[in-house]
């Protein structure tokens, strides 16, 4: 297998994990620090509902109610901002559900490795990790008002722009992302074990103790 940046061998990698569950922020550091692309189905929906397009609004009312958003819908966008013959990606928020699993394996990984690792955690304690959660405007940056402020009220450290509380992080709407990711989502844990693609990270640890935890999965 082709070697990646420090050594990593080049493959993919697929995170599985509730709302909150620090999917986005992990894929982030891992991003600086092997060279991956993160990629985010629910940023590049957000993306499209900024442009204002008839699309955009059909998307919003979707996503404000913490529904999934159609599996053909998103893998198209999905296969439009990817370029698996030259980048390795961490694909965060995609797949959602099996039939999206299928369409990965089908259509976008074809012969290219991947891993999935689940971020395992008390699904309990992610309400209150999610309302507390603020990202910077442009959505790049994530920061949690308890765990991990910014070091200014109010204010992104990285791109000193404000923050803000997405819409969907609303207690209401988390409840039902939870439901969502309880009915639609979990079941890739046996679809993933039963390929033998699983790996497990205990994601009620602190932010560095998970990447340790995710790169030691790399590197084997
Ligand atoms: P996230 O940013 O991953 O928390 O996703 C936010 C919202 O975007 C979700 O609650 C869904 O409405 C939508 N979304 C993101 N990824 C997908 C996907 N793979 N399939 C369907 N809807 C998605």
């Amino acid at each position: 297998m082709a070697q990646g940046p420090r050594g990593f061998k080049l493959k993919n990698v697929v995170f599985i994990g509730p709302p909150g569950a620090g999917k986005g922020t992990q894929a982030a550091i891992l991003d600086d620090m092997f060279s991956f692309c993160h990629v985010s189905t629910g940023d590049l929906l957000r993306a499209e509902i900024a442009k204002g397009s008839e699309l955009g609004n059909k998307i919003k009312t979707v996503m404000d109610n913490g529904q999934l958003v159609s599996d053909d819908l998103v893998a198209e966008l999905l296969k439009a901002n990817i370029d698996l013959s030259s980048k390795q990606y961490i694909f965060d928020g995609f797949p959602r559900n099996v039939s999206q699993a299928e369409i990965f394996q089908e259509e976008i990984m074809d012969k290219s490795e991947y891993l999935a690792v689940l971020f395992d955690v008390d699904t309990d304690k992610l309400v209150d990790r999610i309302v507390n959660r603020r990202v910077s405007s442009d959505g790049a940056h994530i920061y949690n008002l308890k765990t991990n402020p910014p070091k200014v009220d109010g204010v992104c450290d990285v791109s000193g722009l404000p923050l803000v509380q997405r819409k969907d992080d609303t207690e209401e709407v988390v409840r039902n992302r939870m439901n969502v990711y309880l009915s639609e989502t979990k079941p890739l844990v046996e679809y993933y074990k039963s390929k033998n693609k699983l790996k497990s990270v205990d994601a009620d640890l602190n932010i560095d103790e998970v990447t340790k935890q995710i790169a030691s999965f790399l590197n084997n």
